[in-house]
């Protein structure tokens, strides 16, 4: 079977190389002309490493340095108070990468010569033709089984949708950064933890990375902010000083992780979000996978982890198909397949989503009174109704096989 993947990110890659593995003839387009490099990084939840582990990554992550565990992940208020604590069975299985060795490490599991960079795929069609400009600016049409959508948020593919939802912003925007040195991670009391701080309108989050120095993100839901929210990237002398002024008066080690930070290496953006599910995520020879399917927000940290399963279901749904010749796979033994990553795939999604948007408007609460009071009930909350949500996410595992 003849598969295009567009888009290189983290569920094109992992997809092709899944896809690859079990005998398909995989190309991957990408618009860039090179491999995603610099970023920050990204928790790897353990339903995400289930995911690479179904994919064929599993030794290279046994490979990989990962940081030494923390002793908790906790939820706290902006003076160091725990407010909740993450599952630690959870804690136990989840790694923080760079996004860039992750896509190193992706990119190493697909045959070489198969990703195409420089390649941004004008338009699809549900007969499985894409038309794209190659690297040398020369427009081309080439006819495919299936055509993968993992061009991201903003997905060229997800266009052919009839009522394309397009993108929403979700009311705040986010700085994260790598710190250019080591930062002790203790907290006030004295736990050498990861996780959230929840103030009013505002939370910082932190992680640490294998040579001691340390992820962290800032969210922020004011509205002066999301009008310069057009200023991607790198963030201006302003944004650098909303940054300080909003958190230098909180819980050790917020303040140093952000003195620890060189300003070029901060990226900044607006959080955003598909303004709608999609019904379905296939039609014809066309399929969504990650973003361009269901870009949610950030919240459970579950967008690139949701991008693995998605790839990790559908190589096990097309795998019957993936060995025949191209050419010869009917629309109806695809739309079986395709219908069978829908049923596996929408449900899941659907509650995923809708948790993690919930999770953010909970999360930047503005009026102090409101913050304080949600704070004071996050304290009070049974652990099980913030861990049940969260073990029940983790606790994914690859469908079985399609019966022949
Ligand atoms: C602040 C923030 C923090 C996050 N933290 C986490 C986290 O901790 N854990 C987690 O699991 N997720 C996290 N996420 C979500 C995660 O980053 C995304 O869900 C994930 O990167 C999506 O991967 P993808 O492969 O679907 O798309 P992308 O990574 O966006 O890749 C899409 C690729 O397609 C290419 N492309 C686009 N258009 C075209 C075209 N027309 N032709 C060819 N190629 C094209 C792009 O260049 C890109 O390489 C976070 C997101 C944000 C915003």
């Amino acid at each position: 079977m003849r598969i295009a993947v567009v888009g290189a990110g983290i569920g094109g890659l992992a997809l092709a190389a899944g896809l690859q593995r079990r005998g398909a003839d995989v190309f991957v387009l990408e618009s860039s002309p090179t491999l995603r490099s610099g970023g920050t990084a990204i928790t790897l939840a353990p339903n995400a490493l289930r995911a690479l582990e179904s994919l064929g990554y599993g030794d290279a992550l046994a490979e990989h340095p990962f940081a030494v565990r923390t002793d908790v992940a906790a939820q706290r208020s902006p003076s160091g108070r725990t407010l909740t604590l993450l599952p630690s069975e959870v804690l136990a299985r989840t790694r923080v990468m760079l996004r860039e060795e992750l896509h190193l490490m992706l990119a190493a599991g697909v045959t070489s010569g198969r990703i195409r960079l420089g390649c941004r795929v004008e338009s699809v069609t549900t007969a499985g033709t894409v038309r794209f400009t190659d690297g040398n600016g020369v427009a081309r049409t080439w006819a495919f089984d299936l055509v993968v959508g993992a061009d991201g948020a903003h997905s060229a593919v997800r266009r052919a949708w009839p009522n394309d939802p397009g993108l929403q912003d979700a009311g705040y925007a986010a700085w994260r950064a790598i710190t250019r040195e080591p930062v002790d991670l203790t907290g006030p009391d004295g736990i050498h933890a990861a996780g959230e701080t929840w103030g009013n309108g505002a939370r910082f989050g932190f992680a640490p990375l294998a040579d001691g120095r340390a992820y962290w993100f800032a969210v922020e839901t004011d509205a002066l902010l999301k009008a310069r929210c057009e200023e991607r990237d790198a963030p201006s002398a302003d944004l650098l000083q909303r940054l300080d002024a909003l958190f230098s008066g909180w819980h050790a080690p917020i303040p140093q992780l952000i003195a620890a930070t060189d300003p070029a290496d901060m990226h900044f953006s607006p959080v955003q979000e598909l303004a709608r599910d999609l019904p379905t995520f296939s039609q014809g020879r066309l399929v969504l996978v990650g973003d361009a399917a269901h870009a949610m927000t950030p919240n459970l940290a579950q967008g690139g982890a949701q991008s693995l399963e998605d790839a990790a279901t559908l190589a096990i749904c097309l795998d019957h198909l993936l060995t025949e010749p191209p050419g010869l796979v009917s629309t109806d033994r695809l739309r079986r397949a395709l219908d069978r990553y829908d049923t596996l795939r929408l449900p899941r999604l659907r509650e995923i989503t809708r948790l993690s948007r919930n999770l953010g408007t909970i999360a930047h609460l503005r009026m102090p009174g409101a913050a304080a009071l949600r704070n004071f009930a996050l304290r009070r909350l049974p652990d099980s109704r913030i861990a049940e949500p969260i073990r029940r996410i983790a606790d994914w595992r690859p469908p079985p096989p399609t019966c022949r």
